[in-house]
């Protein structure tokens, strides 16, 4: 679905992204691991625009969106992102959530958007919540919302950064398990996590970061059992 090719990303002086060659299936579910610092992050931000590349190509079904005429908000449609701080509407309860941007962005009736948003919240297991404001919701709460919000978009790639990371260590389960389903379902996935054993469970391809460059990628069994790196085994070895 998506190719990213000899992408980089400046901030000012700073080349936080060199050369980023990756591509992503249909139906695949691919981790990206690393250090603070190395470059995660931006990189999910640059695959869905939220920062502007500095150079390279992004190729979806087969254009390069970053060419000149090309339709970036219709682009932009197709990908969900769910943030570490959810970024849900504070004034909004679940439903009202996962219901708005269908109808402003996808034009659907508020019955349609609402049958939808229903679905999903099902799915993740917050349909009793549906009248509840994020500040009534725990963490764990919050970020299953924020996932059925991205589903009920009906993205072709969703895009996690450190989902679990802003979580308390008993509501991380929680939202690991609707992300494990959802890997299972057959969506494409791109996932930035610290959290190694899930990366290995559920991942088709695990990307390693350091300092701005892909330092190695492969299956799980390669990447955690097998790294060919150096600086792969050290971030490791400090991480597991
Ligand atoms: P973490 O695991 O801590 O989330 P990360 O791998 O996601 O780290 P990024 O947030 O992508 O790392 O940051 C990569 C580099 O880019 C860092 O050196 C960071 O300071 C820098 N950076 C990120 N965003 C900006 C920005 N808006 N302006 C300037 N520098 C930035
Ligand atoms: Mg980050």
């Amino acid at each position: 679905v998506i190719e990213i090719r000899h992408l980089n990303k400046f901030f000012g002086a700073n080349e936080v992204l060199k050369d980023i060659n990756l591509s992503v299936g249909k139906g695949e579910v691919v981790s990206i691991i690393g250090s603070s610092g190395s470059g995660k992050s931006t990189l999910l931000r640059c695959i869905n625009l939220l920062e502007k590349p500095s150079g390279g190509e992004i190729v979806y079904n087969g254009q390069n969106i970053l060419a000149e005429k090309h339709n970036v908000s219709l682009y932009r449609r197709h990908l969900g992102m769910v943030f570490q701080q959810f970024n849900l509407f504070n004034n909004h309860n679940a439903l009202s959530n996962c219901v708005v941007g269908q109808v402003e962005v996808l034009k659907r009736s508020k019955d349609e958007a609402t049958e939808t948003a229903m679905k999903y919240l099902r799915n993740v297991g917050m349909e009793q919540y549906i009248h509840a404001k994020p500040k009534q919701l725990s963490g764990g709460q919050k970020q299953r919302v924020a996932i059925a919000r991205a589903l009920s978009m009906d993205p072709d790639v969703l895009l996690f950064d450190e989902p679990t990371s802003a979580l308390d260590p008993e509501m991380v389960g929680e939202v690991l398990k609707v992300m494990k389903d959802l890997a299972g379902s057959g969506l494409t996935m791109i996932i930035v996590t610290h959290e190694m054993e899930f990366a290995r469970e559920v991942s088709d391809r695990v990307v390693f970061m350091d300092q701005g460059v892909i330092a190695e990628e492969g299956t799980p069994e390669q990447i955690f059992n097998n790294p060919k790196q150096e600086r792969t085994r050290e971030f490791l070895k400090r991480t597991l």
